[in-house]
């Protein structure tokens, strides 16, 4: 089996798009067969060099490689041509010569006059200029358009996913293949360049399906063979609507500076209209090549949720193993410049964070957001844990934090002693742990949520406690 993707490099790769990759990748690495990658630079106004990076950069990124390419279609317009005039050759193409403005009077004629359809006008048109003529004008440098003959009868093709399609030839016009510049159009270019590298299924979305009568015609013309087709449901926001924005829709690379896995991504990208059959929701990419078939593609409308890609996410890294999770988090502090001059903590109190953090993050970059006070100073406090913890009672907290700080002076710093101490200190002060434990947290991390408060002192170790409690006092004493 041979498979293809062929983005046009007009934005970055999205949902969609990633989508269409990953089922093709699928196929072809289930099937041991191949996997090229053409891009479809043929429409130079919106096609862009970064695009083309951005694109094979989150290909890259979610493990889709390629066995060929990547080609570039516009460096197949010369064979577009040839196989273009090859067909008017054959008389199953003709020239047009007939301006866009004359066709428009004709076609609104017609429809006047109550004809039906129009899409044999311009083939009638194009009759009022001879063979012989036609050759001439062509000859002394006249622009025209070459017009594919739509032979009569219908198209049909067994669709992998929507299985029997059959379109009536009369209602497909006599369309473009080479415009009035030369160019060659979409359904010519994508033929012939299946064609040349002998692509034998040919998967991609819905908004395809009208084109697909259009190009197996082109085959049957060229005389090669006709691939197989199948078409892939549209992406809905949880609403219902086609995939915009608004649902949450971003590129790839959008998820990807979220700290989205790239497996976890390519999990939910496989989820989005095909199901394995079962109930199971977390497929590794192994079990995703085994198991993936055209079978149980949906017919209808895939819907797109967030939530859900978050959800699987926090999956993916509670099932990481600590180490890589670990580099992966540090490559995030690096990349946000939160590490810039190197992580201060040692190894274990840094493992012990990815420990503590992990169950309470949804990606990588949330992890490394919660990291920060654990990595670099405390620059301000939660207003709102600080209203509700420290300043109900400024006097209290001063008082409570500072017998905190003598006895972490001078305890030994392990977890077991650590709470034992702390526990009895409460006690002493005669205030519940809350009291003591809600303060200290805000003085230790700035924030009023975090992992145990036990596991943030051994994660920041004494000395930087102390000096954290210090500052915290002052400043309540200050502010109050
Ligand atoms: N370049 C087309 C697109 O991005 C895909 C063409 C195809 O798959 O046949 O929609």
């Amino acid at each position: 089996m041979r498979l293809r993707f062929a983005p046009s490099p007009t934005g970055h790769l999205h949902v969609g798009g990633a989508r269409t990759a990953l089922f093709n990748w699928l196929l072809a690495r289930g099937s041991r067969g191949a996997f090229v990658l053409r891009i479809e630079d043929t429409d130079r106004d919106r096609s862009r060099p970064e695009h083309v990076d951005a694109i094979l950069n989150g290909l890259t990124w979610l493990g889709i490689d390629w066995d060929e390419g990547p080609y570039f279609q516009a460096a197949g317009v010369e064979r577009h041509r040839a196989d273009a005039l090859r067909l008017l050759d054959e008389g199953r193409a003709y020239r047009d010569f007939t301006p866009r403005d004359e066709f428009e009077r004709a076609r609104d004629a017609a429809v006047a006059a109550g004809k039906g359809a129009v899409t044999r006008l311009s083939r009638e048109l194009a009759a009022r200029v001879s063979g012989a003529e036609g050759a001439r004008r062509a000859a002394a440098g006249e622009p025209f358009a070459v017009r594919f003959r739509v032979p009569d009868g219908e198209t049909s093709w067994r669709d992998l996913v929507h299985g029997e399609m059959r379109f009536a030839n009369a209602e497909i016009d006599d369309f473009v293949i080479l415009r009035g510049d030369g160019t060659p159009t979409y359904n010519l270019a994508v033929v012939s360049d299946d064609a040349d590298t002998a692509i034998t299924r040919v998967l991609r979305g819905d908004d395809h399906l009208s084109n697909t009568p259009k190009q197996i015609l082109i085959y049957e013309a060229l005389g090669r063979p006709v691939p197989e087709f199948g078409h892939l449901p549209m992406i809905l926001g949880p609403d219902g609507k086609r995939l915009s924005k608004r649902h949450g829709a971003r590129a790839v690379d959008a998820f990807q500076a979220e700290g989205i896995l790239p497996d976890a991504m390519v999990n939910f990208l496989a989820l989005l209209g095909w199901s394995p059959g079962t109930d199971e929701e977390f497929l590794s990419r192994d079990e995703l090549v085994e198991r993936f078939s055209l079978e149980r593609v949906l017919k209808k409308g895939a819907v797109f949720d967030p939530a859900k890609l978050f959800w699987m996410n926090r999956r993916y890294i509670a099932g990481m193993e600590a180490g890589e999770l670990g580099a992966a988090l540090r490559e995030a502090l690096e990349r946000d410049g939160v590490a810039r001059d190197g992580i201060s903590l040692g190894e274990e109190a840094f493992a012990r964070m990815v420990t503590a953090l992990a169950p309470r993050s949804r990606t990588v970059a949330e992890m490394a957001r919660l990291a920060r006070p654990y990595i670099g100073p405390v620059r301000e406090y939660d207003a709102k844990a600080a209203r509700k913890g420290w300043y109900r009672d400024p006097a209290r907290t001063v008082a409570v934090l500072g017998a905190v700080r003598d006895r972490l002076e001078s305890v030994p710093w392990e977890a077991g002693v650590l709470e034992d101490e702390l526990r009895a200190l409460a006690e002493e002060l005669g205030v519940g742990a809350g009291k003591v434990f809600q303060p200290l947290r805000l003085a230790l991390t700035g924030s009023g949520a975090s992992p145990g408060i036990f596991d943030v002192l051994l994660i920041l170790g004494r000395e930087r406690s102390v000096g954290r409690l210090g500052r915290a006092v002052g400043r309540i004493a200050e502010e109050s």
